[in-house]
């Protein structure tokens, strides 16, 4: 993946976005003037309680001009729920669903439509996340890790030195994480996990992205090394625009930040303070931010910055994966 490359959105990939949207309301419309002539085919009867829906609307409309201030309104639409509710028991007993004719939304926050009210809807801004990070792979991730893949027999109910067993640490730990995905809009948190490789914390930050993801929020994925080529191209390079389509300004404003893998990237100076400017941003804007690492705290604490380090102790919920290697099972 060369996040580098790009630093905002091209007009190429923003049209193909909207191109999208436009394909679905095409769709759903064919798919529905479909199920309409279909219906009308088997049920002439239909078209009967259609047309009394129609001269319901036209009195509705009468009568608003008429006499604009007698409340005639209620009486009205009870009449029109009675004719709805027809059409419904029609569907039914001629073996049609009864919501047969009800238009299905993708995302029924904005219709489909990509704006709520002149603003971009969260799955336009994910859509552009997605095409930024040429993230479909994550998706195809969190389609195969998420709670309901979670295996906790990978896990030994053996304690150690009197510390919990690997099990009871990750049954404890899962629900930490749901208690983060539950809280995620009332209550700013972040997490940090730390452990040897192949424990389970990637598992553990796919299950949150996907819940929180399906939840309706943004959600951007890298791995330190992604992050940090991200964060270099943006330090030598900075003639970015500020623009909503950018991909700095969805680093520091996405809902949920996953940074995987700290401590395998290439640093230096540069890259280093960028990295602080950018945690430390997210903790202003109360942003919050997911860490893996292999790193143990004290290597932790040597590799970075000592402000970065004390930005992420302060502000980071510290948590101990461990077990055996899950990828070897
Ligand atoms: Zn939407």
């Amino acid at each position: 993946m060369k996040v580098g490359m790009t630093l905002g959105l091209s007009n190429i990939e923003y049209s193909k976005i909207m191109r999208e949207y436009e394909k679905r309301q095409v769709n759903r419309k064919f798919i529905l003037d479909n199920r309409k002539r279909e219906v009308l085919l088997k049920i002439p009867k239909f078209k009967e309680l259609e047309d009394e829906l129609i001269s319901e609307a036209i009195k509705t409309a009468k009568s608003a001009i008429n006499s604009p201030s007698k409340d005639k309104s209620q009486d009205i639409s009870e009449s029109v729920l009675l004719i709805e509710d027809k059409k419904r028991s029609l569907l039914v007993a001629n073996g049609f669903p009864e919501d047969y004719l009800v238009e299905k939304f993708i995302c029924p926050h904005c219709k489909d439509t990509g704006y709520i009210r002149n603003k971009k809807c969260t799955c336009f801004k994910q859509a552009i996340v997605d095409m930024l990070y040429q993230q479909s792979n994550l998706k195809h991730t969190l389609h195969k890790e998420n709670f309901s893949t979670f295996n906790f027999d990978l896990y030994s109910k053996q304690e150690n030195n009197g510390q919990p067993s690997p099990r009871a640490n990750m049954e404890a730990l899962v629900n930490l994480s749901k208690d983060f995905i539950n809280n995620f809009s009332s209550n700013f948190q972040n997490l940090l996990f730390y452990g040897n490789p192949g424990v389970g914390k990637t598992f553990l930050s796919n299950c949150i992205a996907k819940e929180l993801l399906d939840r309706g929020n943004t959600v951007i994925y890298l791995t330190a090394y992604q992050l940090f080529e991200s964060l270099a191209d943006i330090t030598f390079n900075r003639n970015y625009d500020t623009s909503d389509n950018n991909l700095y300004e969805y680093i520091l404003n996405c809902d949920l930040l996953i940074i995987d893998d700290l401590g395998t990237e290439l640093t230096n100076s540069f890259t280093t303070s960028q990295f602080f400017l950018c945690i430390n941003e997210r903790i202003l804007k109360k942003k919050a931010t997911i860490i893996s690492t292999n790193l143990a705290i004290k290597q932790l604490a040597s590799d970075y910055s000592e402000r970065s380090f004390s930005r992420l102790y302060g502000n980071y919920q510290f948590l101990r994966v461990y077990g055996d290697d899950i990828r070897l099972q």
